[in-house]
């Protein structure tokens, strides 16, 4: 039902994950009036949403925490180097109770467009429950990885069994024990899922159309001496972390060119790297990210490594990714994942040579070949970075519609605004660094950045603040420029759009690392918002 009908507030933020939480916290310390709209039925966001089998963070827990907030951090205790959702859910819930967030939040209601009124200068923002407030700022806080997506496979409506999606799973929970199941991609959702669904399952058919790297997560219980050690520096190593190119400090980046190294000496940093778990194996060279050459070295070492796991000699080629540069698609971290194809009942099938034709009553045909199952699980990804924000219908200055400004590709000036579209905020947008870096470092400056401005419209008795077309052109151009200095490109990755039909093929992210972006957002805000129009 609807709560707010004609009401006005200062600010109307979209999501309640961690970005919608922090925007309400530091606009309400202002003052202002903000509605939260949130369309589950709590907080949380990404980790309200995924709470399929196994569903775990890949930036350690010390590292992904708000680090705004002593009290906060000081009052919780991580349990494992990567949490599970459950406990990460336990967190954001906790955060809530400690601000008390919720008393401006309204759940279980999607919000389905934001209209921009030039002569009011104000947002309207309505909702699926017939809510129609205004609001003088609309903050996108919906997240990067947000509007889950299954292909759309013919007939998959005839399919008698049940079907899940990692992204939207349900909140009881799914009990496999028995049951013949199917998971669709192996991306990390799927790396995750696939051990435990095939502990219980009678038989699990996967189904993989590009084998990913995944390395070992070496996720481990957190010892009391080193949750203690790092509450008495959380907030310094967070300021730290805002200069890194990744806004994580577990592990430096090694910033010799793989030419400049010995064979031992590159041999000592893969093997030292990839058996720390985590993301530090991308950073064994200067130039792996780079250089065809050095990623090659990198990309050997790990197929080696991963080769040693699998038992099945008939499936070996099929695990081992070979056709992209390994970390330009994320890198998926293993906890017995590729072990799990040692199971007899497990088998993988090829979807690139023989591709998913339709699902049936029964179960999937690919190449051919009908393979029956009770049960199917999409891991099938999302439409990233785009997805939830166009999901809106938002609609600007002359009535320009986002979706069709958008429609080869975003165009964000900082990843923080449109031009075209006054007072309207993405937090992590596309342009930004993101999802290339510990997501709520990145969430953490860009609401810093937006409150402050905000603050200072407000002083100053300006109206709207809006991305000059130019200063947009150039952004765009100069968020290219870098991704192709990158292998990026190179995959066929959700970073590029490739995995919708049709989606333009745009490197979305900001390549240039969290630190360097940062000193980019200071310098804007120091010298008045160069690159935005200031509006009376
Ligand atoms: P994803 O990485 O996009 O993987 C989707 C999988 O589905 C891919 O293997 C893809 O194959 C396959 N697929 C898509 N459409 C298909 C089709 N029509 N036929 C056959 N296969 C198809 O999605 P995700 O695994 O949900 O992960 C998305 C991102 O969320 C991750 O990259 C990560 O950033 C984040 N995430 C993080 C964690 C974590 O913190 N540990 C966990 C889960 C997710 P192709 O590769 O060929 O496209």
């Amino acid at each position: 039902m609807a709560q707010d009908t004609n009401r006005e507030f200062d600010a109307v933020i979209v999501g309640a994950g961690f970005a919608g939480m922090y925007m309400l916290h530091r606009l309400r310390e202002q003052g202002l009036s903000v509605r939260v709209f949130e369309a589950g039925d709590g907080v949380g966001g990404t980790w309200y949403w995924n709470r399929y089998p196994g569903a775990r963070c890949d930036v350690e827990s010390l590292e992904y925490q708000f680090g705004f907030s002593d009290e906060i951090q000081r009052g919780w205790t991580w349990t494992e180097r990567y949490s599970a959702q459950p406990e990460i859910l336990r967190y954001q819930n906790y955060v809530a109770d400690k601000l008390d967030l919720r008393r401006d939040m309204q759940f279980s209601t999607r919000v389905t467009s934001s209209t921009y009124d030039e002569r009011a200068g104000l947002w309207t923002v309505e909702t699926d429950k017939g809510d129609k407030v205004r609001a003088r700022f609309c903050i996108m806080a919906t997240g990067c990885l947000s509007a889950a997506r299954v292909p759309d496979f013919n007939g998959i409506e005839d399919f008698k069994g049940e079907w899940y999606h990692t992204g939207d799973w349900p909140h009881e929970g799914v009990d496999f024990t028995g049951k013949r199941v199917a998971v669709i991609g192996t991306g990390s959702s799927a790396v995750q899922s696939i051990p435990l669904i095939a502990e219980q399952a009678s038989h699990l058919t996967v189904f993989q159309r590009t084998a990913n790297f995944t390395l070992p997560a070496g996720n481990r219980p957190l010892t009391e001496d080193e949750v203690r050690k790092t509450k008495e520096v959380l907030l310094e190593n967070r300021k730290r972390a805002r200069d890194t190119p990744g806004g994580i400090i577990c592990f430096e980046y090694n910033e010799t060119l793989a030419a400049d190294m010995t064979e031992e000496e590159r041999a000592r940093e893969l093997d030292g790297r990839w058996h720390m778990g985590g993301f530090a194996f991308l950073g064994s060279f200067g130039d792996l990210m780079a250089t065809q050459e050095a990623n090659h070295l990198a990309a050997e070492y790990a197929r080696s490594e991963m080769r040693k796991v699998i038992k099945k000699p008939e499936i070996v080629d099929l695990l081992l990714p070979n056709d992209h540069p390994v970390g330009v698609k994320r890198l998926c971290l293993d906890t017995h994942y590729l072990e799990t194809f040692n199971l007899p009942h497990v088998d993988i099938v090829d979807v690139k040579k023989a591709p998913i034709e339709r699902i049936t009553a029964k179960g999937i045909v690919a190449g051919g070949k009908g393979y029956e199952v009770d049960c199917i699980v999409f891991a099938t990804g999302f439409d990233a970075m785009t997805g939830a924000i166009l999901g809106v219908d938002i609609t600007g200055k002359k009535g320009e519609k986002l979706r069709d400004k958008w429609s080869a590709g975003p165009r964000t000036y900082l990843g923080l605004g449109s031009a075209g579209f006054p007072n309207l905020f993405f937090i992590t947008g596309p342009g930004s660094p993101s999802v290339l870096s510990n997501m709520i470092v990145s969430i953490e400056q860009h609401v810093d950045w937006i409150s402050e401005c905000i603050r200072r419209l407000t002083a100053g008795n300006i109206r709207s603040i809006e991305a000059k077309p130019d200063a947009e052109d150039m952004w765009v151009a100069h968020v290219n420029e870098l991704a192709s200095q990158t292998l990026y490109p190179q995959a066929n990755s959700w970073y590029m759009g490739a995995n919708i039909p049709g989606k333009p093929r745009v490197f979305m992210p900001y390549t240039g690392g969290v630190g360097v972006y940062g000193q980019k957002l200071a310098e804007v805000a120091g010298a008045d918002y160069e690159g935005f129009t200031l509006g009376a």
